[in-house]
């Protein structure tokens, strides 16, 4: 199921070139800290400035600016779920805000996208129950659609990278 079009990878996701990365920002889009502060940070002022235009985004849903100093042409910027407890939607919001980012993306024309792991961080989403959903949405998008090529997951950090590691397997399995 999984395929070649997914891959799991260790790193910056500011750093990626791909077509678009996406930011797991919050709803302001106002900037935050984890990774939605490093893409801030290395796309410089522009980005803050575009997102200024955009009046926020609620959970679950997506907007897309431009990369400014980024070597992506695009951010997506999607606002994941705060964990509470696992008995509040939080797993079909968490599958939304893929979704939603590849059906932007595919609107833009992107080809090449990189996700970091949305809300496993500062939003406390457990990583071992969010990576098979984040790998099931995108699989089943980049399954019955090919405007998308590839999809590149960036894991900070080798716990984060063993848990999509682990999920990609536990996926691909289910065929
Ligand atoms: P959230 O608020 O959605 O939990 P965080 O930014 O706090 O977002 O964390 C989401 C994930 O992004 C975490 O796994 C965190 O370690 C990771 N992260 C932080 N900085 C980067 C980066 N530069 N590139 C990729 N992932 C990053």
């Amino acid at each position: 199921m999984l395929g070649t079009a997914i891959e799991v990878v260790e790193g910056d996701i500011t750093r990626q070139r791909v077509d678009a990365i996406v930011n797991a920002a919050n709803a302001s889009l106002l900037g935050g800290g984890g990774v939605d502060g490093a893409i801030h940070r290395a796309a410089g002022p522009g980005l803050l400035a575009e997102c200024r235009t955009l009046g926020g985004c609620p959970t679950g849903e997506a907007r897309i600016t431009g990369g400014h100093d980024l070597p992506a042409r695009f951010v997506i910027h999607t606002v994941g779920p705060v964990w509470r407890g696992g008995t509040h939607g939080e797993d079909e919001l968490l599958a939304r805000c893929y979704r939603n980012s590849l059906v932007l993306a595919k609107q833009h024309g992107v080809k090449t996208i990189a996700f970091p792991s949305i809300s496993t961080g500062a939003y406390g989403f457990p990583v071992r129950r969010a990576a098979p959903i984040a790998l099931r949405e995108i699989a089943a998008f980049l399954t019955r659609d090919k405007a998308i090529h590839r999809a590149t997951i960036v894991c900070f950090g080798p716990e984060t990278l063993l848990a999509y590691e682990d999920a990609a397997v536990e996926v691909g399995d289910e065929g």
